[in-house]
């Protein structure tokens, strides 16, 4: 018995064990959609070139950019022992948005302006980073589908289109928009923190929860926050009310979501999207 001990101590050191192959908790393998898989604990997880955030209980989520390569590798490690899983993300048609009557201030805006969406744009990204501190906790329940945020919202804007405003050309459009009517209620995907409660100059009244892993949520133009930071929210509470504060032409919710620091589609990780005509609303 002695023995076989002694032998099987020595056959684990010299043959390596295996590194288990992630189990695909949803994944949806287009640009801007995201793959959530599990991995056992101890496992080191990296996309492409980047480190990969691994929740308590083995679970990892990882985003695609809106212009995502089609060939990509996820490297897990235990140890020494690695193990490649290719994963091919397929492209996407993005359309182009005309957005008229939006407030000209929004779109040229002077030099006072421009320091408040600085300010605005720093607190932004002073809460993703304390998002990604934390993605070691898991709020959410990741294998589930998330909620719409507003219930009987038309989609009034998409992920990834290329946007003019006022005849302009300006950036895609990094969110989707769901049009309700102003008090409507908005509430919470999944489980989360909120980071970031704030009026900005652009996005208005501007809601982040924290989902965990890395994964950050926006909420904009809202006419009232109903939580503020550090509170922790369940899916389907109530977290503000649909409304048209800053670069707005009408109420509606700009709904965003941000795998670490890439803009991801929302509507992708919901299993029903809403119908609607895609007409331009920022
Ligand atoms: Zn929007």
């Amino acid at each position: 018995m002695k023995y076989m001990v002694t032998v099987a101590l020595l056959l684990a050191g010299v043959v390596h064990a295996e590194v288990q192959a992630p189990q695909v908790l949803r994944e949806n393998l287009e640009q801007a959609g995201f793959y959530i898989a599990k991995v056992p604990g101890g496992t080191q997880v990296r996309f492409n070139d980047e480190k990969v955030a691994v929740g308590d209980d083995g679970i990892f989520v990882v985003g695609f950019d809106r212009e995502q390569q089609e060939h990509n590798t996820l490297r897990l490690c235990v140890g020494k022992d690695c193990r490649k899983v290719l994963l091919e993300v397929k492209p996407r048609e993005y359309v182009t948005q005309n957005v008229v009557g939006v407030p000209p201030r929004t779109v040229q805006p002077d030099k006072k302006e421009i320091a408040m969406i600085a300010a605005d744009n720093k607190a932004i990204g002073a809460a993703r980073v304390v998002a990604e501190r934390h993605d070691e906790k898991q709020y959410g329940d990741f294998a589930k589908p998330f909620l719409l945020p507003v219930k009987g919202g038309v989609t009034s804007g998409v992920f990834g289109s290329r946007r003019t405003y006022n005849g302009e050309e300006h950036s895609w459009h990094r969110g989707h928009d769901l049009a309700a009517p102003r008090g409507t209620e908005v509430r919470a995907p999944a489980a989360g923190v909120v980071r970031l409660a704030r009026m900005t100059f652009l996005t208005g009244n501007l809601l982040m929860l924290d989902h965990g892993a890395g994964v950050t949520s926006v909420y904009a133009h809202l006419a009232k926050m109903n939580v503020k930071v550090g509170d922790k929210v369940v899916a389907g509470q109530v977290i503000g009310r649909v409304g048209t504060t800053g670069r707005s032409t009408g109420p509606h919710l700009h709904w965003g979501m941000y795998w670490q620091n890439h803009p991801i589609d929302p509507i992708l990780w919901v299993k029903a999207p809403p119908q609607g005509a895609v007409h331009g609303e920022e």
